[in-house]
C-alpha cells in the first residue's frame, strides 16, 4: 500500500468469511457474483473458479430455488477438488428460510448468507422467516450480510418513516427519508440479528443504491452510525465505461474516506462478455488509489503526433494481457510480483525517463526516430531491442526479471474443464 496523505481507515469489526476476513485491520476484499444458473453445478463451479482466478476473494452465488440449493454443496466439492478455496456466499431472497433449513448441506457449504431485509417476507411472517435464517447462521457459526437495496426496500418501513417525517415541523425531502429508511432497515435488521444471538463479528452490512451521490450520502452516514464491517458497491452500475466510471467515482470517494471493507463492482457484462471484468475493475480501483496491489500495472503514454503507428499501444495491451494471464500462477509462485511496475512508452520524449522509474520499461521509437527500443531495468539501460520480435523479446526479459526478483514457492491448482 502506498502512503496516502490524510488516509484513515474507518474502524470496523472484523468478520471471518471462510478463509478470509472482512473489516478490522484486514485488507479491503474484492468480491464478485456469478451469473450462471446455480442449479447447473458444473457451469457455476467453472465460473466461480474463473472469478477466483481473476482475483475475486469471495464469490456469491444465487440460491433461489430448490434446484439451486441442492447443488451448492456439490459446487463446493468441485471447487475443493481442484484446489479452489474461495469462500462461497449464498444470495437469498423470499425463500431463504426454507432453503437453508431444507438443504442443510447447502447451508454448511456456504461461508456466508446474504439476507435482504426487504425480501424476507411480509407482515408477521417476515420476523419469523428472518429469525429462521439467523438461527441457521448461529447453529452453523456462519456470518451474514444484511444487504439492503434501493430497489427492494421494505415498503412498510418506508411508509412508516414517510408518515413520521410528514409530522415533523420541518419535514425532510423524500430522497432524504428514503436514505434514512435504507440505513434504518440495515441497522434494525442487524440489531434484530444480535438480539437473536448472532454476534457482532458475524455481521456485514450493505446499503446499495444506483446513484453516485446517493451512495456517497448513504455510506457516509452509515459509516458514522455503526462499526459493522461494510460491503461497498454501487448497484446496477451499468454497462461498459458508464458502469466503471460511476462505480469508481462513488467508491473511489468513499474508499479515500476510509469507508468500505469489501467491494463489488456490479457491471453489466456485454453479451458474451467476460464476467471477470468486474473483478479486474474492482482491483484496479483499489490499486490505483493505492490501497492494495494485485497485478503489475502497465504505465503507458497516451500517444500523440510523434507516434504514427500503433506498435506501442499494441505492445502495452499485449504486456498488460500477458501479466494478467500470468497472475493466477505468479500469485502462488512469485510473492510480491503484484508490486512490480512496468512502462511501455511511445517515444524518446518521456519514454526513457518513465521507463527508468519502472522496474522494467521499454521506450519504443517514435516517428522518425532510430528504429530501436531501449529497455530499462531498475533504472539502468540493459539492452536495445530491434526488429519484428520486440514484443516476445520484451516478454522474455520480463519473465526473467520476475523469476530473479520474486520469491518462488510451488503450489498449483487444476482447471475445471
Ligand atoms: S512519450 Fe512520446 S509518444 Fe508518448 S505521449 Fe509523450 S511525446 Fe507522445
Amino acid at each position: 500500500m502506498v502512503d496516502i496523505p490524510n488516509y484513515h481507515r474507518r474502524k470496523s469489526v472484523g468478520v471471518k468469511i471462510g478463509n478470509i476476513t472482512i473489516g478490522g485491520d484486514h485488507p479491503i476484499v474484492v468480491q464478485s457474483m456469478t451469473n450462471t444458473d446455480t442449479a447447473d453445478a458444473t457451469a457455476t463451479a467453472k465460473q466461480v473458479q474463473q472469478l477466483a482466478a481473476a482475483g475475486s476473494e469471495i464469490v456469491r452465488v444465487t440460491v433461489d430455488t430448490e434446484g439451486a440449493a441442492s447443488q451448492v454443496s456439490k459446487i463446493r466439492k468441485m471447487l475443493d477438488a481442484v484446489g479452489c478455496k474461495v469462500p462461497l456466499v449464498g444470495d437469498f431472497h423470499y425463500n431463504g428460510h426454507t432453503l437453508l433449513t431444507k438443504y442443510p448441506d447447502c447451508a454448511q457449504a456456504l461461508a456466508k448468507f446474504r439476507i435482504n431485509p426487504g425480501n424476507v417476507g411480509f407482515g408477521r411472517k417476515r420476523d419469523a422467516q428472518f429469525a429462521t435464517m439467523i438461527e441457521v447462521a448461529i447453529d452453523l457459526d456462519k456470518p451474514i450480510r444484511i444487504g439492503v437495496n434501493w430497489g427492494s426496500l421494505d415498503p412498510a418501513l418506508v411508509t412508516e418513516m414517510m408518515d413520521a417525517n410528514a409530522k415533523l415541523a420541518e419535514p425532510k425531502d423524500a430522497a432524504a427519508v428514503t436514505r434514512d429508511a435504507l440505513i434504518s432497515s440495515a441497522l434494525r435488521s442487524a440489531a434484530a440479528a444480535e438480539e437473536l444471538g448472532l454476534s457482532r463479528d458475524k455481521i456485514v452490512i450493505s446499503c446499495k443504491v444506483s446513484g453516485v451521490q446517493e451512495l456517497i450520502a448513504v455510506y457516509s452516514e452509515l459509516a458514522a452510525r455503526c462499526d459493522y464491517a461494510l460491503h461497498l458497491g454501487l448497484t446496477e452500475a451499468g454497462m461498459g465505461s458508464k458502469g466503471i466510471v460511476s462505480s469508481t467515482a462513488a467508491m473511489g470517494y468513499l474508499l479515500q474516506q476510509g469507508i468500505g471493507d469489501t467491494i463489488r463492482v456490479s457491471l453489466t457484462p456485454e453479451p458474451g462478455g467476460d464476467r471477470a471484468r468486474e473483478v479486474i475493475v474492482a482491483q484496479e480501483i483499489l490499486q490505483t488509489i493505492g490501497l492494495r496491489s494485485f497485478t503489475p500495472l502497465v504505465i503507458a503514454c497516451p500517444g500523440c503526433g510523434r507516434t504514427t503507428s500503433t506498435v506501442f499501444q499494441e505492445l502495452a495491451e499485449d504486456i498488460q494481457a500477458y501479466v494478467r494471464t500470468q497472475m493466477p500462477i505468479w500469485r502462488e509462485t512469485h510473492h510480491g510480483v503484484e508490486e512490480m511496475s512496468l512502462a511501455v512508452m511511445g517515444c524518446v520524449v518521456n519514454g526513457p525517463g518513465e521507463s527508468k522509474h519502472a522496474n522494467i520499461g521499454i521506450s519504443l521509437p517514435g516517428t522518425g526516430e532510430t528504429p530501436a527500443a531501449p529497455v530499462f531495468i531498475d533504472g539502468q539501460k540493459v539492452t536495445t531491442l530491434r526488429g519484428d520480435n520486440i514484443a516476445e523479446e520484451f516478454k522474455e526479459l520480463l519473465h526473467d526479471y520476475v523469476d530473479e526478483h520474486y520469491a518462488t514457492v510451488t503450489e498449483s491448482s487444476e482447471q475445471l474443464g
